[in-house]
């Protein structure tokens, strides 16, 4: 991330998805902005707005997708095609779906970055980050930009990650299995106010999920419907998924976004988009995958109420 928007020149502009992991968030606005490189937030996943494209004059577009935690999927055939109209290029964090289930540089992107300590590595055992282009002056820019600030990774932290790479493929297959499995479960409880998979056909970008993406990878997102102290209280009732940032192990993990990932997003902010208190992002790892579901069940015993009746999931939830 630092490669590409320190590649920008002061004065920029970016259109970002507005549901960026937080900490992209953190970065744009307490680092990038004080170089004044402006950042405009925009839900993608509306198509009105991708319209905007043409009002202004971007130099990058920068999508994730399925975004972090919300899981929305956004058009990048469709955005990379509006974008190339007014010039401007377009990045996708690749992170959630991994470069197995989605090729962003095949969709029309010209940056695909990637947080390495995730499903790259997939052994939660090193942190790093890739971004790949297939644009000759970006692959200029961001080999400078390694070198003058010193963006290079240590030599055992490659190692490993190269190490984990080997079996991204088979990872990726058992993640997914599990993860449509847990996704079906919690869908199939209807107490749950909101239950997220893209390859799961209750999800509002269902279609573009699947004309993009080779499977659905390995994250679930759920509200529970439940109060802040109430969530927090089950997550720690969880065994197999450990309650931890990060996602994309082969170990399972559970995420509390509006207090972990998401602490830097502003309440007002999270609120619009719809992560709220009771959100729960879980990584399904490649353990058995009906330990994992009668571990989410214990945990989370079923609420004497149906979906329809629900409470908490804000009216403006922009999916
Ligand atoms: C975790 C994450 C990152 C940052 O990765 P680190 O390797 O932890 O710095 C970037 N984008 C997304 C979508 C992530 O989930």
């Amino acid at each position: 991330m630092t490669a590409v928007v320190s590649s920008l020149e002061s004065g920029d502009v970016i259109y970002a998805e507005e549901n960026l992991y937080g900490c992209t968030f953190r970065l744009f606005e307490q680092v990038f902005r004080k170089f004044q490189v402006s950042i405009a937030y925009i839900d993608f996943s509306k198509v009105e707005n991708i319209e905007q494209i043409y009002l202004g004059a971007p130099r990058l577009i920068w999508l994730e997708s399925p975004t972090n935690p919300l899981l929305k999927v956004l058009d990048i055939r469709k955005i990379a095609a509006a974008a190339e109209r007014v010039s401007a290029e377009v990045l996708v964090d690749n992170t959630f779906a991994s470069s197995y289930c989605q090729k962003p540089l095949a969709l029309g992107a010209t940056l695909s970055l990637s947080s390495t300590t995730k499903y790259l590595n997939g052994h939660s055992d090193c942190l790093g980050g890739v971004v790949c282009t297939n644009n000759s002056q970006w692959q200029d820019r961001l080999v400078f930009a390694q070198k003058a600030l010193g963006l290079n990774p240590a030599p055992f932290d490659s190692w490993l990650t190269s190490r984990g790479i080997k079996t991204l493929a088979l990872r990726m297959e058992r993640h997914q299995e599990n993860a449509l499995e847990v996704a079906y479960y919690l869908q199939g409880r209807e107490d749950l106010p909101l239950v997220r998979y893209p390859f799961m056909p209750s999800h509002p970008q269902y279609d573009i999920a699947r004309s993009q993406m080779s499977g659905g990878s390995g994250i679930v997102t759920a509200d529970f419907g439940l109060s802040l102290n109430e969530t927090l209280a089950r997550l720690e009732q969880l065994s197999l998924f450990t309650l931890a940032e990060s996602l994309g192990g082969v170990e399972s993990l559970v995420c509390h976004p509006a207090s972990m990932t998401h602490a830097a997003v502003p309440a007002e902010l999270r609120q619009k988009i719809g992560i709220t208190d009771s959100l729960v992002r879980f990584s399904v790892g490649v353990e058995a995958a009906k330990d994992l579901v009668a571990d989410i069940a214990q945990a989370f015993p079923r609420q004497n109420r149906r979906r329809d009746e629900k409470l908490s999931a804000p009216a403006s939830i922009s999916l």
